[in-house]
């Protein structure tokens, strides 16, 4: 199987390739093409010389590529899940949900529109908030979520009349470079276009006076690279950062139920979601019902190859995050975490066993830091007040959760957490037609509901005087 990058509608191959590594097996199974900087420029060339007819179209014009496009990827399901499967690792059950969830995100912004807002119409004057397209925008992507985080971009950024160019992260570029392919049969040339670099054409992209803006989901240290190059031509940027949502279970929760629906919106994708529960909070009477409840769920996770019915945990996705996570368990057990189960690391690919891990103080690492991976902390407080400081003492703000038998309760402590979102009762649910977006260090801008096509657009204000 051979892939290609999508410039100005062809579909070439890169200046060089790039070594694709299944993370299940810890091998080499693909080849992808690598950019170089000549590539990006003239991606970046054909980008801007497509908008202005692109953004001409209108949305009526506009929305039936992006229908296409949504009808196509529904066609290609099934090899775009198993692409996944192999480049991300994971249970195939899993990659075709976020292939359909992909899907459905580009048909909803498909019918999305921003309307002009009239701010005063009188016999003198008329003034009106319009909505232009800022132009050139690049997508850089994190390896986690390849397909779904791609798609709260491409829809967003399409509809409202801007043109594209999306750069994967450098290990999961294959599911990337399929939408590429199916969207060159669909999309005017340089409407779409993929990028595949080595981690070396951020500085280009982010930097370059032709790229109005810079929408970005992935770490808060690469995120605030992103922010000072693109200082350099004050562009418009949107970043979707890092987190370490805490979730509090409240004294009149169910332990059982708490820990079910806790245990699988931490462990999903091998806890690699960016607002998946990172640390647990739980009252002292319920702390070992919660602790060992999750332990339970844990030890029964089958870890293996994700094109097994049978598995319902991958590996980490790459080798820096596996070993990154190794130095966190370690860490934890310096810092006299107490293991409930799991934390070892096991098969030929980067799998780790699911742990959970109590006793751990306040300031551990595991506790602190997003550890991005199966390893979960619990906490054990007496007082809910400082449960909720202990939540808030973070640079993160992405997400959280509360669990509780009083749902009233939950939500009028949900006001005291400082987050992009916060949970009660439940956990996940991400409506496109619902702003997302983190709070402190968890990132600047909105994706999704009409904020996230707001993000991608220029508010210029008309201003009319009607009569002397
Ligand atoms: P990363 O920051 O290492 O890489 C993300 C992307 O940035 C990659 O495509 C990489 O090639 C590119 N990049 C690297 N150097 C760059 C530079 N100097 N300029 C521009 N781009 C550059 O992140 P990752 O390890 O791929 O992803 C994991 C992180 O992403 C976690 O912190 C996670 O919480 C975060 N994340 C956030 C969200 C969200 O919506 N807030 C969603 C998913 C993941």
């Amino acid at each position: 199987m051979s892939y290609h990058l999508l410039i100005d509608g062809r579909l070439v191959e890169g200046a060089s390739t790039l070594d694709v590594i299944d993370p299940t097996r810890a091998t080499v199974f693909a080849q992808s093409p690598r950019a170089d900087a000549a590539q990006a420029e003239q991606a970046i060339a054909a980008a801007k010389r497509a908008q202005r007819d692109w953004a001409t179209l209108g949305y009526d014009g506009r929305r039936p590529y992006l229908e296409r496009m949504a009808e196509a990827m529904t066609a290609h399901r099934d090899r775009i899940a198993e692409t996944l499967t192999r480049e991300r690792g994971g249970p195939i059950a899993d990659c075709r949900v976020e292939v359909e969830r992909a899907t459905a995100a580009i048909r909803h912004f498909a019918g999305q529109r921003l309307e002009d807002r009239v701010v005063r119409e009188t016999a003198q004057e008329l003034i009106v908030e319009q909505r232009y397209p800022q132009g050139v925008v690049v997508a850089i992507m994190p390896w986690n979520r390849p397909m779904t985080l791609l798609a709260f971009k491409f829809g967003p950024a399409l509809i409202t009349g801007n043109t594209l160019i999306v750069k994967p992260a450098p290990s999961t570029p294959l599911s990337t470079l399929l939408l590429g392919e199916i969207a060159a049969e669909i999309f005017p040339p340089g409407v779409v276009q993929t990028l595949v670099d080595a981690n070396d054409l951020g500085t280009l992209l982010t930097s370059h006076r032709d790229v109005a803006h810079v929408s970005f989901t992935g770490s808060t240290p690469t995120g605030k690279k992103v922010l000072g190059a693109a200082a350099g031509t004050l562009k418009r940027f949107t970043l979707e950062l890092g987190g370490n949502d805490a979730a509090i279970v409240l004294d009149d929760a169910d332990p059982e139920w708490a820990a079910d629906r806790i245990f699988a919106s931490a462990m999903i994708n091998a806890g690699q979601v960016c607002y998946a529960a990172k640390r647990v909070y739980a009252p002292r009477r319920l702390f070992h019902a919660v602790a060992g409840a999750l332990a339970r769920r844990a030890a029964a996770a089958v870890l293996g190859d994700g094109l097994d019915p049978a598995t319902t945990m991958g590996p980490l996705q790459n080798r820096m995050q596996y070993e990154k996570v190794l130095e966190f368990i370690a860490s934890a057990r310096a810092e006299g975490g107490t293991f409930l189960t799991g934390g070892e690391p096991t098969g030929q690919g980067y799998f780790i066993r699911p742990a959970i891990v109590t006793g751990l103080p306040d300031s551990a690492r595991l506790v602190r830091e997003e550890q991005f991976g199966p390893v979960l902390p619990v906490q054990v407080y007496d007082d809910l007040d400082e449960a909720i400081l202990q939540a808030n003492d973070t640079e993160y703000g992405l997400g959280g959760t509360i669990w509780t038998g009083d749902v009233r309760r939950g939500i009028a402590i949900a006001g005291r957490i400082e987050t992009g979102t916060i949970w009660v009762n439940q956990h996940m649910s991400l409506p496109f037609d619902v702003p997302f977006g983190g709070a402190k260090q968890s990132g600047v801008g909105l994706q999704n509901g009409i904020e996230g096509l707001e993000d991608v657009t220029q508010l210029p204000v008309l201003n009319a005087r009607l009569a002397a």
